[in-house]
């Protein structure tokens, strides 16, 4: 088959001249627009605001040297500008020293005045041949650096952070990530230009911070993450302190905040991508840190953050699998002559075939953070109500439970509703179901919190307040707040043996949960001594190991079938 060649149609390159007398302008203009679009500046401030115009692509500059903001100027001008600096620059001069200057400054060519003795076609192969050249070298900027900064792109980064290594084989290096706090939030609410100008301080703080002679490597990907892979430091306090400086020096009244994340003596048989991103990770725990702005790699914390993200991708597996199972520890009236029975509270457990047995201390926590807690609750309230309606059928008796609600869930608008639904849908008594919050939710927004537990209240379900004494509020506060039952904290009865004051603490709680016409409970009773104070000094109920650990449900319902059948 024939080979048909294609036309290519090649536009016009653009030159923009800049000289002050129109003279000149118009003899280069003639001798160029053949091969050149032209346009023209009168002066070095006209020739930047038209390089600077996005309006207008221009390949080329030839500029005279002597006029108003000289040539000489522009070409200082264009070495701090990047965008400036990816245009070739011909300089008319006549002078053989302006001609080095100029050449100090960066120029790339030059025009030698008068133009009369110019063979101008030898010019114009050498001005397209620069342009071409300058278009190569834009490509292969562009695919290796990060615009804004002209700093290494990620990919690179770790290709020069391998030839470090390999220069300079018996030297440790770290990696460091740094990054800027709510980023995204700072473009939206100052402008982008304000966020260019974050990360261009950014950049130059870090290209003088580290040790002179030091070697490093600069990378930054598209947003707002920067790394450095450097000769080893045993500290980097003087980055944070200088970035500190340049950050206050451009933000006046804005508050902008960064974290770094450093990995140091790195591994260098470890993968790149792997080593940025365990600096990147250490950074990151600092997030929400209002007081620390740099951490440092540890191996046992970052296991520790590595399976709490595997918790919380397991999650809606176990759920629907039914990992998370309910114990039960039951709660014993002790005012009579015999500690009697009385309820239970429902202690969710997580038995993963993958983890093993996960502490509600590890999970409930992290679940509260990420919102995942309204889906565990909500299940727990369920299966709760289940269980009871089993045990009305099966015994014949209804056992009151305690079910822990977590604070997030004050903040579900349909909560109540749902468990009027759900315990309403069981046919057991609302009198019968006990939520359990903690003391510190009421007093953290007690604006929202006390409306939402009296419409609780006054749907017909009992209302707990747990770990009361933990350490948030007055006892003035308690005047106010809507409960029924008053759980003193573990924490206090496990210091009663040491101090008679708690003691004495103790039972001031006693005497004002019964001026509140509410029932005391204590918690975490473990020994015969605390249960003795408890019951002497009027606490109604008590549960501890002194009388049953949580249990799971078949221990618990020999429980049921030995104390209440
Ligand atoms: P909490 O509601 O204050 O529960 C009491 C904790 O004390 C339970 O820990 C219980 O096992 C433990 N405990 C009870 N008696 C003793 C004792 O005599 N000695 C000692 N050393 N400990 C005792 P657990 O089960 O690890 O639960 C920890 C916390 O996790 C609970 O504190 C509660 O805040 C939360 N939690 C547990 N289950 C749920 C749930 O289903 N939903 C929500 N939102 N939170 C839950
Ligand atoms: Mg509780
Ligand atoms: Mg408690």
């Amino acid at each position: 088959m024939e080979d048909k060649k294609v036309n290519s149609f090649e536009l016009k390159k653009t030159v923009l001249i800049v000289d002050d007398e129109e003279i000149n302008r118009d003899i280069l203009a003639m001798q160029l627009s053949n091969d050149f679009n032209i346009l023209e500046a009168d002066d070095g401030k006209a020739a930047i605001d038209l390089l600077l115009d996005p309006e207008h692509k221009i390949d080329l500059v030839v500029i005279d040297v002597n006029m108003p903001y000289s040539g000489q100027q522009v070409l200082k001008d264009r070495q701090e500008n990047p965008k400036l600096r990816s245009i070739p620059f011909f300089v008319c001069t006549s002078e053989k020293e302006t001609e080095e200057s100029c050449f100090y400054l960066g120029a790339n060519d030059f025009i030698k005045k008068p133009f009369s003795d110019i063979n101008f076609s030898i010019v114009i192969a050498r001005m397209k041949r620069l342009i071409e050249l300058y278009e190569d070298r834009s490509i292969l900027r562009d695919t290796e650096r990060e615009k804004l900064t002209n700093f290494f792109n990620r990919d690179f980064f770790k290709i020069h952070a391998k030839r470090l290594d390999a220069e300079l084989p018996d030297i440790k290096k770290d990696m460091i990530a740094v990054s800027i706090n709510r980023f995204r939030l700072l473009n939206e609410l100052y402008g982008h230009a304000f966020g260019d100008k974050v990360l261009l301080a950014i950049r130059d703080t870090m290209n003088h911070c580290l040790v002179t002679g030091c070697r490093a490597v600069f990378g930054k990907d598209g947003g707002s993450r920067f790394i450095i892979y450097a000769e080893h430091h045993d500290s980097y306090d003087m980055l944070v302190d200088k970035l500190n400086e340049s950050i206050k020096a451009i933000s006046e009244n804005i508050n902008v905040s960064f974290r770094v994340g450093v990995y140091p003596n790195v591994d260098p048989n470890l993968d790149k991508e792997t080593v940025v991103g365990r600096a990147e990770a250490t950074a990151d725990t600092l997030i929400n840190n209002l007081t620390k702005s740099i951490e440092y790699y540890d191996e046992a914390k970052q296991a520790k953050t590595l399976h709490m993200e595997e918790l919380i991708d397991n999650f809606h597996q176990a759920l629907e699998e039914e990992q998370f199972k309910l114990y039960f520890q039951p709660k014993y009236n002790v005012q009579g002559d015999k500690p009697v029975f009385a309820s239970a509270e429902v202690l969710v457990r997580w038995i993963s075939p993958k983890f093993g047995f996960v502490s509600p201390g590890d999970f409930i926590p992290l679940f509260e953070e990420n919102g995942l807690i309204s889906q565990l609750d909500s299940y727990i309230l369920e299966k709760a109500a289940e269980y009871m309606s089993k045990w009305q059928k099966k015994y014949g008796i209804t056992i009151p439970l305690s079910i822990n609600l977590s604070r997030v869930n004050i903040y579900n608008p349909t909560l109540v509703e749902d468990i009027i639904k759900i315990v309403d849908t069981n046919k057991i008594p609302r009198e019968a179901y006990y939520i359990e919050i903690t003391e510190s939710a009421f007093v953290e927004d007690a604006n929202i919190v006390i409306p939402v537990i009296s419409k609780i209240r006054d749907s017909g379900f009992k209302v707990e307040i747990d770990d009361f004494g933990s350490g948030y509020s007055s006892f003035n506060a308690l005047i106010d707040l809507p409960f029924d039952v008053l759980k003193i904290d573990m924490a206090i009865i496990r210091s009663m043996d040491k101090s008679p004051k708690v003691r004495d603490i103790i039972k001031m709680i006693i005497n004002l949960s019964k001026t509140m016409e509410a029932i005391t409970v204590a918690e975490g009773v473990e020994t015969e001594e605390q249960r003795k104070f408890l019951k002497d000094s009027g606490c109604d109920v008590i549960q501890g190991y002194y009388f049953s650990k949580p249990l799971p449900i078949d221990d618990f319902e020999k429980l049921i079938e030995k104390d209440l059948i």
